[in-house]
C-alpha cells in the first residue's frame, strides 16, 4: 500500500506522484486540513480549498474508494497514518514554496524515523527547478531567456488517473479519517466577500476547453484588455491543481493544430509564453526564497517609502478617484481575481503614486486573491515595484489615466465595477482626474475626488527611487 499525499494537485487526472505510484501498488489518498499551513490562508483561499476537496473526494467515491480529509499538523499526521495502514511509501507532488518546503522536510525527517519510505516528484511545472539554467548559475533571472529554453523543450503528456483497482477501498477509514469536509466556520473562517466560480475538475475542464477552442485565437491581441474577457481564467485552477499543466498544454497543441492562420498560431504561443512566466516565477523563488519579503534587486540604500496609512485605505477600498484603479481594487474584493493589465496598474499606482511598500500591496493580494500563488504574487509586485527580477524600470510609471484609456476605451470594465460612474460617459471617466470638483460633484456626486496628483507624484516617486540608487 503506498499514501498519496495531495497538497496542491487535488485532481485525479495528470497528476503524476499518484500516477507513479499507482502503477506499484494500491493507492490511499489523504489530505492534511494543517494547521500551521491554514494560519496563512484567507476565506476565500480556503473556501475554494473545501470546495476543491468536496469535489476530489467525490471522484474517488465515484471509484470505490475515498479521499482522507484529516485535521492536524502534516508532520504527525502523516507518519501516524502511513505506520497505521502499514504503508511501504508516501508519496506526494513537489511544492516549491517556502513554506511548504520547510513542512516537507519535517515530514521527511518523521518518516525516516518511522522507517517509511518517501518520494516527490515534481507536477505543478512541467521543467523543475534548476532544469532550466544558463550554463553558469541555476536559474535565469531574465525571463527572455528563461522561455527560450522553456519554449524549445519537450513537454511530458498527461499523466493517466489510476484505474478502480489500483485504488484502495477504503470502508474502514476510521472516523476522523472519513468525516464530513469540515466547513469554514468550522475552521475559524469567515465567509469571504467574493464569489469566485467553481474551483472543480468539472470546470476547470470546461474553462480550458472553451478557452482553447476559441479566444486563445484571440488571446493576443485582446489579453490586455479587461472587458473582453478573452484571459483562460486558469488561475485559481492552477493555483489549486484542479487542472494540471500538460493537460493545459495538450490543449495548446490541439490548438496550434485547428489554428486558422499564422496570426492565431501566434496567438497560442502567445499564451504559451505566459504559461512559461508562472514556471519562470517559481524557479526563482525556489533559488530566492528571500524574497517572499526582501527586495530581489535592492537600491544602494533603502527606499524611502511614504506609507501614508490614509492613502493606503483609500486604495485597499477602491476609493483613489482613479476610476481603473478603483476597478481593480473592486474586483479584487468581488471576485477574488483581477484582470492581469489591472494587477500591474494597481500595483504601479500603490509602489510608485503612493509610494507604499510593495509589501504592503502583496499582503493585501495574498488576502484576497483566489488564485494567490506566493511566487506569482511576489514577482509580480516586486515587477511593478522595480525591485524586481527583470522588473519595470523605476523612470516608468504608469499613467492610469491613459492606461484606462488605452485598455478600457469604453470603460465598459470601470462601469461594471465602479457603479457611481455607471451613468457616466466614458470620456469624462476617463478625464476625472483632471475634471474640476464642480463638474466632479454633478456627473457622479458619490465617486471620490484624485487622492493625489499623478503628475506630481511619479516625480517624486522617480526622485525617491533616484536617491535610493545614488546615496549609500
Ligand atoms: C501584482 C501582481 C500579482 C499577481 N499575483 C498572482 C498570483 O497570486 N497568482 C497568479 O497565478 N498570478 C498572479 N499574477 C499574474 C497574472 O496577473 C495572473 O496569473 C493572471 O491575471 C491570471 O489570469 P488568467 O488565468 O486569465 O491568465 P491568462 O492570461 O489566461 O494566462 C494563463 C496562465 O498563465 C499564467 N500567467 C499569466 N500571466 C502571468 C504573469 N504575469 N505571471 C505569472 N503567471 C502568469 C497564469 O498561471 C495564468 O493562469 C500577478 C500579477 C501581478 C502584476
Amino acid at each position: 500500500m503506498i499514501v498519496h499525499w495531495h497538497r496542491k494537485d487535488l485532481r485525479g487526472v495528470d497528476n503524476r506522484a499518484l500516477a507513479r505510484a499507482a502503477q506499484a501498488d494500491r493507492l490511499v489518498p489523504v489530505f492534511v486540513l494543517d494547521p500551521t499551513i491554514l494560519e496563512y490562508a484567507s476565506p476565500v483561499r480556503v473556501a475554494c480549498l473545501l470546495e476543491a476537496l468536496a469535489d476530489l473526494r467525490a471522484w474517488y467515491r465515484d471509484r470505490g474508494s475515498d479521499l482522507l480529509v484529516v485535521r492536524g499538523n502534516a508532520r504527525e499526521v502523516i507518519p501516524s497514518l502511513a505506520a497505521e495502514r502499514d504503508a511501504a511509501r508516501v508519496v506526494w507532488n513537489e511544492d516549491y514554496s517556502g513554506l511548504a518546503a520547510e513542512r516537507d522536510e519535517a515530514v521527511r525527517a518523521a518518516l525516516e524515523e518511522e522507517g517509511i519510505d518517501h518520494e516527490s516528484v515534481t507536477d505543478g511545472l512541467h521543467h523543475e527547478p534548476g532544469s532550466i539554467s544558463p550554463n553558469e548559475g541555476d536559474h535565469y533571472s531574465v525571463f527572455s531567456y528563461f522561455w527560450k529554453k522553456w519554449r524549445d523543450r519537450e513537454k511530458a503528456d498527461p499523466a493517466p488517473a489510476p484505474t478502480t483497482d489500483e485504488l484502495a477501498d477504503l470502508e474502514d477509514a476510521s472516523e476522523s479519517e472519513a468525516n464530513p469536509i469540515p466547513s469554514l466556520s468550522e475552521l475559524g473562517f469567515d465567509e469571504p466577500d467574493a464569489d469566485p466560480p467553481a474551483v472543480t475538475r468539472d470546470a476547470a475542464r470546461e474553462r480550458l476547453e472553451t478557452f482553447c477552442s476559441d479566444a486563445i485565437y484571440r488571446y493576443a491581441d485582446e489579453r490586455d484588455v479587461p472587458a473582453a474577457g478573452t484571459t483562460s481564467r486558469l488561475s485559481t485552477h492552477l493555483k489549486w491543481g484542479t487542472i494540471g499543466p500538460r493537460e493545459v498544454y495538450v490543449e495548446t497543441e490541439r490548438a496550434l493544430e485547428d489554428a486558422p492562420d499564422e496570426d492565431a498560431r501566434e496567438s497560442v504561443v502567445a499564451f504559451r509564453r505566459q504559461l512559461a512566466f508562472r514556471e519562470f516565477y517559481v524557479h526563482l523563488l525556489a533559488f530566492n526564497p528571500e524574497t517572499v519579503t526582501e527586495d530581489f534587486s535592492g537600491y544602494e540604500s533603502d527606499l524611502e517609502w511614504r506609507n501614508d496609512p490614509d492613502e493606503l485605505a483609500a486604495w485597499r477600498a477602491g476609493e483613489t478617484g482613479y476610476p481603473i484603479v478603483d476597478a481593480g481594487m473592486r474586483q479584487l474584493r468581488s471576485e477574488g481575481w483581477v484582470h492581469n493589465r489591472v494587477r500591474m496598474l494597481v500595483a504601479s499606482f500603490l509602489t510608485k503614486d503612493l509610494l507604499v511598500d510593495w509589501r504592503e500591496g502583496y499582503d493585501w493580494y495574498r488576502h484576497y486573491l483566489a488564485d494567490h500563488e506566493t511566487s506569482s504574487d511576489v514577482a509580480g509586485w516586486q515587477w511593478a515595484a522595480s525591485t524586481g527580477a527583470d522588473a519595470q524600470p523605476y523612470f516608468r510609471v504608469f499613467n492610469p489615466t491613459k492606461q484606462g484609456r488605452e485598455y478600457d476605451p469604453d470603460a465598459a470594465y470601470i462601469r461594471e465595477h465602479v457603479p457611481e460612474l455607471e451613468d457616466v460617459p466614458a470620456d469624462r471617466i476617463h478625464e476625472w482626474p483632471d475634471l474640476d470638483t464642480e463638474e466632479r460633484a454633478e456627473l457622479a456626486p458619490d465617486y471620490p475626488e484624485p487622492i493625489v496628483d499623478h503628475a506630481n507624484r511619479r516625480e517624486e516617486a522617480i526622485a525617491t527611487f533616484e536617491d535610493a540608487r545614488d546615496e549609500g
